[in-house]
Order: structure tokens, then sequence, then C-alpha cells
């Protein structure tokens, strides 16, 4: 789950990142206000899930309080590259002399947390790495003994700090990473890392994502989720209990059993298909839990065809066969349906099915069999034939049940993480850790 700015910031403070002065606000003149008490100049900063804000025009000066109310109300309702801006954050306003970046990331190839630190902050991690590969210092971190001084030392020293500030650098770096364990993060990215003129270092700006499956032991945590930020799908696949992870296909999938959906990625992807889903429905699958799961899946517009995979062990064909005779007696479905059906009950499920007589649902004997059908049915009329083989790559979150974390969105860390060996350019296929 990914926090905004002023959250992440909460954070900082809690465990001694040092931040500016800086007050969200909701409404235009409650940004006028937390401005008149923070005294100007102050920043009027979007807060939207996606970095870049300052290049679209969301981060504003203001040196009074005229300023303050015309850059609120129009930075507030701005839509930032999808976006839309429903909260600010006022914040006092810094002199800057140098703008660093500094990261804390798990690196999942090597299983171990990494620091970053690099002196071209303020830009893209993707385009600092993309112009000098050097220019980032990375360390990794032995989560036994924890960030020492000496890590702090080697990053400032590899990445070119100036001198007078490797001390306050490394100290902020180790309450970075004391954040990042505490608070059961899986990143915490500061760019820019400010020096400012009285050469005082201090997290301009907060990128934190909070691992979605540690949410419970940190209730403060998991109440800054912020559901108008989040993916309509995922948002509504919560609601209902479903493991859901969006992918970038067009062919829906639907499963009982995170390996059984998993196959089925893989199975649609050796048919030349792309998967537009991840989607458990659990074991034992009662027919409101179909209709549920089919609506998540067909609120997605990019679904052309749906792929329904029912290995009856516990669960029985026959109820997920009412249940999704169920579902087409409530949803307008429009797209075709490839079911295969097997295991206890199968035999009963398939004729509950023809009986039922659905428009435009195929049943299908065998996982490749229908794999090739939901296939065929989503290229009829698509626009593009697919790409072959290609695995399907996660879009939102890398785990089931991380909610809309959306790396790959936001800054560019991916780059980086790929880069050191860690997954963030290959994302662990989605339920490779399933957890409910
Ligand atoms: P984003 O990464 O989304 O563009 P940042 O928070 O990094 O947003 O802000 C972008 C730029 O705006 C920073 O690099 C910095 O130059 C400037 N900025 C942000 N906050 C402040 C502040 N409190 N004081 C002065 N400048 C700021
Ligand atoms: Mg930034």
């Amino acid at each position: 789950m990914d926090l905004l700015e002023y959250q992440g910031k909460q954070l900082f403070r809690e465990h001694g990142v040092p931040t500016q002065d800086g007050q969200p606000a909701q409404t235009a003149q409650e940004a006028v206000e937390a401005a008149e008490e923070l005294g100007y100049p102050v920043v009027i900063k979007a807060q939207v899930l996606i970095g870049g804000r300052g290049k679209a025009g969301g981060i504003k000066v203001a040196n009074d309080r005229q300023e303050a109310r015309e850059h609120a109300e129009g930075i507030l309702g701005m839509d930032i590259r999808g976006f839309p801006v429903r909260e600010l954050y006022v914040e006092k306003a810094s002199d800057i002399a140098e703008e660093y970046y500094a990261a804390i990331l798990l690196d999942r190839g090597a299983k171990q947390p990494m620091a970053m630190l690099s002196r071209m902050g303020g830009m893209d991690v993707e385009e600092i790495a993309g112009r000098d590969p050097n220019a980032i210092a990375r360390v990794h971190v032995d989560s036994l003994i924890g960030f020492q001084d000496f890590h702090g030392r080697r990053l400032c020293f590899e990445a070119g700090i100036a001198g007078d500030v490797t001390r306050p650098v490394g100290a902020l770096l180790a309450r970075l990473y004391e954040t990042f364990v505490a608070e059961d993060a899986m990143l915490v990215e500061v760019n820019p890392l400010l020096v400012t003129e009285a050469r005082d270092v201090v997290a301009l700006d907060a990128k934190v994502t909070v691992d979605g499956n540690a949410l419970f032991r940190h209730p403060d945590v998991a109440a800054m989720r912020n559901p108008s930020a989040e993916d309509l799908q995922e948002q509504m696949a919560r609601e209902r209990g479903l493991t859901y992870v969006k992918l970038d296909g067009n062919i829906g999938v639907l499963g009982n059993g995170a390996g059984l959906v998993m196959s089925t990625l893989d199975v649609v992807a050796q048919a030349g298909g792309r998967p537009a889903n991840f989607l458990d429905a659990g074991g034992g699958s009662k027919a409101e839990a179909i209709v549920g799961a089919v609506e998540v899946i067909l609120s997605d517009p990019k679904v052309d065809a749906v792929l329904f995979n029912i290995f009856g062990g516990i669960t029985r064909c026959d109820e997920v066969a009412r249940g999704l005779v169920t579902a087409f007696g409530q949803i307008d479905v429009k797209v075709p349906f490839v079911v295969r059906l097997d295991g206890t009950n199968d035999e009963e499920g398939r004729s509950i099915i023809a009986e039922a007589n659905l428009d435009g649902v195929d049943v299908e004997k065998t996982m490749l069999g229908a794999a090739a059908r939901v296939v065929e049915r989503a290229n009829v009329g698509a626009p593009e034939p697919p790409e072959t083989g290609e695995h399907p790559k996660p879009v939102g979150a890398a785990t089931p049940g991380t909610g809309a974390a959306s790396q790959a969105d936001v800054s560019g860390t991916e780059v980086a993480a790929a880069e050191a060996g860690g997954g963030g350019g290959a994302p662990t296929a989605p339920g490779a850790e399933p957890t409910r």
C-alpha cells in the first residue's frame, strides 16, 4: 500500500527522520489557515500517489495569503496523470543548496534490504541511473546487524556527498532504515533529500510503500488507506474479501486456489493470451462469492473474455455452476466465458451450465483446451494479436493482497532494484506468497 507524502512524513517524524513543518489540508480555506500558522513562504503540494508532481504544476510556492489561496484553489481538483488531487500538504518552504536522493527498499533478489544514495536528487531515479549508473551508491544491509554508521559512511563516500554533511546524511539514512523496518515497509524513498543553505539535512519528499499483508500490525498505518486513490477493481475485490491482482492483458481469469490460478495464468500465456488479472475465489466458493468475483473481473473494461477454471476438491463444481448461472442472471455479461470444471461433481456442474443455456458460454473439459478457446474468443474483434509466450506482468501489487501499491507507476525505483539484481523489474508472480 502506497502512502501519500504527508502520511509518509508523519511516519518519518515518529522515527526521527528530519522533515519540514507542514500540515495537510482538504480545502483551500484549510490550506490558507495552515499557511498562516506556518508562516510564509510556504509550498502548497498536491497529495497524489504519483511522482512528478512538481513538473505537472502540482507544487507551488506561496509568499502571502493571497497566493496561498490562489495556488490551493488551482491545485485542488487538478488531474495529475490520471490522479485527481483531493488533498494538499502545506509545508514551510526551504532554501535549497543541494538535492540528493535516498531510498531503502527490499531487494528481493538478494533477500535483503538495500540502501541507496545519490548526489543527483530531484530527478527521476531512472534518469539518474540512465545518465550514469555509478551515480547511485548502493549497499545491502544485513537485517541481523541493522544499519550501522559504516553503511552511511560508505554510501556517502561512494555517492560523493559533500564532506560537511556526511554525518547528518548518514544519521538520516539510519533513521530511514529504522522507519523501513519498524513500519514493515517495502520502500521508503526520499527525493529530494535536501541540504539547506544552513547545511541542515531534511527529507523534502516522502514515498513510502508498506506491506499490505503486515497492516494488521499497524492499525495507525492501516487507517491511512486512501480508498479513492486505489484501483477500482482492487478496491472492489478487497471489499468482497477476494484475492485479486490486476495484470495488463485482456483475458479475465477466475479460479479456486492460488496455485490453480497461477497455473491458469501460465497456460493462458502459453496459448498466446494475456491475462487481465489474478483472482482467487478461494476454496469452497459459494454462489455469492462467484457473483462477486465475476463483477470484479467484468468491471475492468479491458476484459474481452473470461476463463473460469475450477478444480473441485472441497469446492463442489455443481455449486460453482449454480453460482455462475446466478451471476449471469444478475449481471449483464457482454463478453464470452470459457468454463472448465473438473473434480467433485463436475458432471452435475457441466449439466447445470448446459441446461441454463447461457449466452456466450463455452464449456471445455481440459485446462489447456479452455485456455486455447478463451484466447480464440478474446481475439475475435480484438485490435492487436497477443505476443506469444510472454509472461503476465503485474501492474499493481507484486503479491496478492498487498493492495494497490504500484511502484512501477511512481518514481522508478524498479529500475534500480532490477539493476541490483532485485525483483523490482520482474516482480514476483502473483500468488507466489498466497496468504489468504
Ligand atoms: P515530486 O517528486 O512529486 O515532484 P517533490 O516533493 O519532490 O515532488 O517536490 C518537487 C520539487 O519541489 C523538489 O525537488 C523541490 O525543488 C521543490 N520543493 C518541494 N517541497 C519544497 C519545500 N518545502 N520547500 C522548497 N522547495 C520544495
Ligand atoms: Mg520528489
